[in-house]
């Protein structure tokens, strides 16, 4: 393994999350926007399974999970997404982001590149860093709806790539991928066979589109030798401090990714993993809802936004970001800045690869998040 880079950086947005907690703390009125954090306690029945089982004794488990995790995560899996994986395929860390991370120091040498398509969630440059690769960040445009076009995607491919991620529903960008866009991506990794491919599908359940939702692991199965699709409870169940993420992928890979998991933490906690069982198992109803709540959000900051003439913003597909483009002059750091003395907190866009913007989550109820976007607009002044 190689020593890690002492080029990470932290996460922005925690920074950011800091300075409003510390604002609030001093007695300011600050509306934080900053965190990507479900407002929803878990369904009941999540709680009830962990409460059972916090009175029982408990022990360790495999480093993959316990066999009726794996289990479950498999059918929904199968009953989501059509999607069938079997025992050997799947692998459990704490959060999707473990996983990720394992799948990293796993594969990437001295001089590997990772394609990031930009705007990207904050921790993917970092994570490659941190293992020893080399993070290629690829712009995409709101033009595009934020997407990565097949041409762009060709073009940042080396012999030295060694991943691409593929994050839809995107953070912060909210977008989604049709299965024709799909297709065409497979296209150029089906000329690339040296590259792995990371589907980061954590939103997979928020989205406000019609139809059936689209993997890249159902559009190119002949793809699926070389891509770990990711997942976890954190988003779809509001289980963010549960700590359940799962990858789905070639069976080599996910011995790589587990034998580095059992000499890590071991496992992720025995108590999250029952409850995130208990989750994949109840009753699905919560995610048509909240995806429901989620949308009706959306909508109301939308249009509490577009009173400002210096704002555009792109209509996000899923996830729950707003990402819109300031177009007064300065830097997003500095328009940051400006809206937190106006009394709300968001992210600055360069902290996602895409200077110009902010990020504010609509992870919070409803009152809240359009008093934050009227102190955006007001923040921003009237027209020049
Ligand atoms: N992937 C993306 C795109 C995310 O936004 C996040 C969390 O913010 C994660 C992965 C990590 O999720 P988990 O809580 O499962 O580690």
């Amino acid at each position: 393994m190689h020593p890690p880079s002492l080029a990470a950086k932290g996460s922005p947005i925690l920074a950011m999350a800091r300075r409003a907690a510390e604002e609030r703390a001093a007695g300011r009125d600050i509306i934080d926007l900053t965190l990507g954090e479900p407002d929803f306690a878990p369904p009941p029945h999540v709680a009830d399974a962990a409460i059972t089982m916090a009175r029982q004794p408990l022990g360790y488990t495999p480093a993959n999970g316990m066999p009726a995790l794996r289990v479950a995560i498999r059918a929904a899996l199968a009953r989501d997404r059509g999607l069938g994986y079997a025992d050997d395929e799947v692998a459990v860390g704490c959060g999707a982001k473990q996983v990720i991370f394992n799948a990293f120091l796993a594969t990437l040498g001295p001089g590997d590149e990772v394609v990031i398509p930009a705007p990207y969630w904050a921790s993917y440059p970092d994570m490659v860093n941190i293992c020893g690769g080399k993070g290629v960040v690829v712009p995409c445009s709101a033009e595009d709806g934020f997407r990565l076009k097949p041409a762009a995607l060709a073009a940042s491919i080396t012999p030295a790539t060694r991943w691409v991620i593929v994050n839809a529903p995107g953070n912060p960008s909210g977008s989604v991928y049709s299965r024709r866009d799909l297709e065409h991506l497979a296209e150029v990794f089906r000329q690339q066979p040296h590259v792995l491919i990371l589907s980061d599908e954590i939103y997979a359940h928020i989205r406000y589109t019609d139809g059936a939702y689209e993997s890249l692991a159902l559009v190119a199965p002949d793809l699926r030798s070389r891509m770990l699709l990711v997942d976890g409870v954190s988003k779809a169940y509001a289980m963010t401090g549960w700590r359940v993420g799962w990858g789905c992928g070639p069976q080599a890979l996910i011995a790589q990714i587990n034998a580095i998991q059992g000499q890590n933490c071991t496992q992720t906690s025995t108590l999250s993993q029952v409850a995130a069982m208990a989750a994949l198992q109840g009753p699905q109803s919560v995610l048509v809802e909240r995806a429901a709540i989620y949308r009706e959000r959306r909508d109301a900051g939308i249009d509490a936004l577009s009173r400002s003439p210096h704002i555009d913003v792109v209509t996000p597909e899923g996830a729950f970001y707003l990402f819109p483009r300031i177009t007064l002059d300065g830097d997003d750091i500095a328009i940051a800045d400006r809206l937190l003395d106006a009394g709300v907190a968001t992210v600055p866009g360069s902290a996602f690869g895409s200077p110009g913007h902010v990020r504010l989550s609509f992870a919070t109820d409803k009152a809240t998040l359009v008093e934050g976007c009227r102190r955006i607009v007001a923040g921003l002044g009237a027209p020049a």
